[in-house]
């Protein structure tokens, strides 16, 4: 009888995928005599999938075969398409998390700290922290750069954990995974890149599969083993022609987001003596009700469409004027509640004041 294969993330019966033998243990090892090189070790490995979660994996993985030291060459950066991804990349992260000079970055498994390095001139980091036991002081990041594994350190939390290439492969794979989970802020991102295996699976490229990578995750994968660890997937990105998966992750905490804005709102609105709302669409009722601003928080709303003027809000009473009325009443905040219209309203004062979008995303004047 044939042993069960279950799926390691989900649990579901696995089937092969492809069976692919004498794959070295270790691929970015070079030998110095064609005898060594041929002695070296290698292994049989039949690669299973798991169609239920879509995730693949390497069953003969074997933790104690795989010394990760300087001898270790994986090394890209010599190739101007990979400089150009990185550069891509880094410009993603620093956008997408919205990193600014004192945000705390650190890279798990940063090998020889290039995209580390680009990362903080990128994105005008004063300090980045990296962990790599094969780091061996390139790139000027001596003192940055940690030369062991990963462990959380109670209290020490980041706005940017990332971890690049090495969910496939990574050594104690469950504790790393835990101690980034302990080790993101409450509204920090994990960036994770993996080989995408959905790439894998709709190309047939058996190619990308070697002995030392384990686990090859589609974007649904990723989605539940992040889900284990109370991660959320934010935003993913296909990378490098469709060969990697990028993945923006946080913590999931749905109620504290909202309390954020709304505590956000409301020191808005009591900053100011005259605020209105423009544009009297679901979303400004939904906000009004929801944090309790009747007339005498937000005095009036603004609605360009003649029909509503002259009529009053539901719940919170306020009644609702037109553009002209609005601008004469001279407001000093113009809550705003779709920030498609915000430029077209900004620029119909003729004075300046302050303008904010009720999603929290924009606060400035015209
Ligand atoms: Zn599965």
């Amino acid at each position: 009888m044939t042993a069960r294969h279950l799926c390691p993330l989900c649990q579901h019966e696995t089937e092969l995928y492809v069976q692919i033998n004498r794959l070295p243990q270790l691929q970015n090892v070079l030998y110095a005599t064609n005898a060594q090189a041929l002695a070296s070790p290698s292994v049989d490995v039949a690669f299973r999938i798991c169609n239920e979660c879509e995730f693949l994996y390497n069953p003969e993985f074997a933790l104690h075969d795989l010394e990760y030291n300087p001898d270790y060459n994986n090394n890209q950066t010599a190739s101007g398409t990979y400089q150009r991804h990185v550069a891509a990349v880094t410009d993603l992260l620093t956008q997408t998390c919205q990193l600014h000079p004192q945000s705390r970055v650190l890279e798990i498994a940063c090998g020889n700290g290039y995209f580390l390095k680009t990362l903080q001139a990128r994105a005008g980091l004063d300090a980045v922290v990296g962990y790599d036991p094969a780091y061996a002081d390139q790139y000027g990041l001596d003192n940055a750069i940690v030369k062991d594994y990963f462990a959380a350190i109670p209290g020490d939390t980041y706005d940017l954990i990332v971890l690049r290439h090495a969910l496939e492969s990574v050594v104690e794979f469950e504790q790393v995974m835990q101690s980034i989970a302990e080790s993101l802020n409450e509204t920090g991102w994990l960036y994770i890149e993996t080989l995408n295996l959905d790439y894998i699976t709709s190309s047939g490229n058996f190619t990308c599969l070697s002995h030392e990578c384990s686990r090859y995750f589609s974007l649904q994968a990723v989605s539940i083993l992040l889900r284990q660890y109370g991660l959320k997937v934010r935003q993913a990105v296909e990378l490098f022609d469709r060969n990697y998966l990028g993945v923006f992750a946080q913590l999931k905490a749905p109620n504290s987001n909202v309390t954020r804005k709304i505590d956000f709102l409301n020191t808005l609105a009591a900053s100011y003596e005259r605020p209105v709302i423009w544009g009297i669409s679901g979303r400004a009722i939904t906000a009004l009700t929801h944090l309790g601003w009747d007339a005498n928080k937000i005095r009036y709303g603004v609605d360009i469409d003649q029909s509503k003027q002259g009529k009053f809000i539901p719940g919170t009473g306020q009644e609702i004027i037109s553009a002209a009325a609005a601008i004469d009443y001279k407001p000093d905040l113009v809550l705003v509640s779709n920030k498609n219209y915000l430029t077209e309203i900004m620029s119909s004062f003729p004075y300046q004041t302050t303008f904010a979008t009720i999603d929290g995303e924009f606060c400035g004047t015209n």
